[in-house]
């Protein structure tokens, strides 16, 4: 290997969004690039033109730029390089490294059968090798339909896989593997080998599922009599029942996670980790940390699991080292759709609206859920959580209670979260009970669930007349809600 910096690629197909699997390859890309001082390039793989498209491209591409990973190079798209693939193939070809395959479709398939019923493993059986030059140029210039097919050589193929370790194919296992089909278009494994040669790549770094066509691609570039790459295959990504990733186990585009609230630091620490370990048990690391202590011996061979509470809790840590100011610039998509903007956030209410993003930063998860928790404190319909409700709204003194606390607060001189605090503690000393009885069944009333950022600081952001208001409404759901029990006895 040269010690010339690094050429690295990530080569999507368009045929699909950009998901959590393409995205971890992305980012390990990025990383090894960056650590080393070297490029890269991003090759859009579109010469699957049936499914591949436009909008797919587009997406790919928002998917990256949401999660920081830039390319130095590109973006380049393989279907332009079609003539250089076909010209690598015929030049095969031209020095018997290649040859022409008249073999019908039909005619393999049947031949393919007969070995499989014998129990053998079918691999295509060379019937075109045997033809000489002569008669197979003949046959080609009189327009008989044919495909090319690489004469795979004896012997081993063996590479040191960059995670892996020594890695080693036996060539009989490998077919002569089709270079252009017969409608003449390109083969993944010619187009992929073709672009890395004239992209300079350097490390072909993908995932695990791409293991089979490593030995198929060395073939190729020795072939051409070029140096192949460095490869490094990516451990799977598991679902938590420990099958394949898949839609089965929820949100696998990368822009769904931004759809849900996801913050796209949390989503790269994440990735980073699924596959890679830098030591010890650090978790919360910043891309210039992760990128400072990324190496390859930190990657495991065994698959990774995706662990969706963990990126949770990583997003929740993200959303605490956010400002107030940040969070209401990035939680607004959400305020919006439920409908909770107000012009004022950006005007004159813009200190108190970045102040109750900081409250209820330490609590929410998610962007998404900055918009449900600020509910209660912008509009006076909100939804109580059944569970608090039974747990904290039942008892036979909640009305009492709620209404004793209404009218301390609301016979207050002045207002903050200090005055709020010394008035429920002692309207409890007064009614003989414990704070916290008084504060459960607050809290359900201003918040409408069980947890909620310190209940005085609440009540502050609130303001009066809103913790008034709500001690009242949660005072006549109490009331209806035991006439409702009542009547159904
Ligand atoms: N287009 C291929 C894929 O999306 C790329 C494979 C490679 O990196 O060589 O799986």
């Amino acid at each position: 290997m040269s010690a010339a910096a690094p050429r690295v690629r990530f080569a999507p197909s368009p045929t699909g969004y950009l998901h959590v699997g393409g995205a971890r390859t992305a980012l390990f890309n990025l990383l090894f690039a960056r650590r080393e001082g070297g490029v890269l390039i991003l090759r859009v793989e579109d010469t699957d033109i049936a499914r591949s498209s436009q909008e797919m491209v587009r997406e790919i591409l928002e998917g990256l730029s949401w999660l920081g990973i830039t390319h130095d190079e590109g973006p380049f798209y393989q279907s332009s390089y079609r003539g250089q693939h076909t010209a690598r193939a015929l030049a095969m070809l031209e020095e018997g490294k290649a040859y022409r395959c008249f073999c019908t479709a039909e005619a393999i398939d049947a031949r393919k059968r007969a070995v499989e019923q014998r129990g053998a493993v079918w691999k295509y059986d060379r019937a075109c090798l045997a033809l000489d030059s002569g008669e197979s140029r003949r046959r080609h210039e009189a327009s008989e339909p044919s495909c090319l097919r690489i004469r795979v050589p004896e012997g081993e193929t063996v590479y040191d896989d960059l995670v892996h370790g020594t890695t080693s194919f036996n060539n009989a296992d490998i077919e002569d593997l089709v270079l252009l089909r017969t409608d003449g278009s390109p083969t993944y494994n010619l187009s992929c080998v073709s672009d890395d040669i004239d992209m300079r790549v350097t490390h072909v770094i993908r995932g695990d599922d791409h293991i089979s066509n490593t030995p198929k691609q060395i073939i190729i570039y020795r072939a051409l009599g070029a140096e192949p790459p460095r490869f490094g295959h990516l451990p799977l990504i598991l679902g938590a029942d420990k099958k394949r990733l898949s839609k089965r186990h929820g949100a696998v585009s990368v822009m769904e996670y931004q759809r849900l609230g996801f913050l796209p630091e949390a989503l790269f620490n994440f990735l980073a980790l699924l596959g890679w370990s830098p030591g010890g048990d650090r978790e919360i690391m910043t891309r210039e940390e992760i990128i400072e202590a990324f190496s390859f011996e930190g990657v495991g061979s065994r698959s990774a699991v995706f662990d969706l509470d963990k990126l949770t809790w990583m997003n929740s840590e993200y959303l605490k080292r956010r400002t107030g100011a940040d969070l209401a610039t990035l939680a607004r998509p959400w305020f919006d759709a439920e409908g909770l903007w107000r012009p004022e956030f950006e005007d004159v209410r813009k200190e108190w609206f970045h102040a109750l993003m900081e409250l209820l930063k330490d609590r929410s998860r998610l962007l998404s859920e900055l918009a449900r928790d600020a509910r209660p404190f912008l509009q006076p319909e909100f939804e109580y959580d059944p569970a608090a409700v039974d747990k904290h709204l039942k008892s036979e003194t909640a009305v009492g209670r709620l209404t004793a606390l209404r009218d301390t607060l609301a016979g207050l001189n002045g207002f903050d979260a200090t005055a709020a605090e010394t008035a429920l503690r002692d309207l409890a000393a007064r009614l003989g009970i414990k704070a916290g009885e008084l504060i459960h069944p607050a809290r359900v009333a201003l918040t409408g669930r069980m947890v909620s950022p310190g209940i005085f600081a609440v009540m502050a952001m609130m303001g009066r007349e809103a913790v008034v208001a709500r001690l009242d409404r949660a005072a006549r759901f109490v009331e209806a809600d035991r006439a409702a029990a009542g009547d159904s006895r």
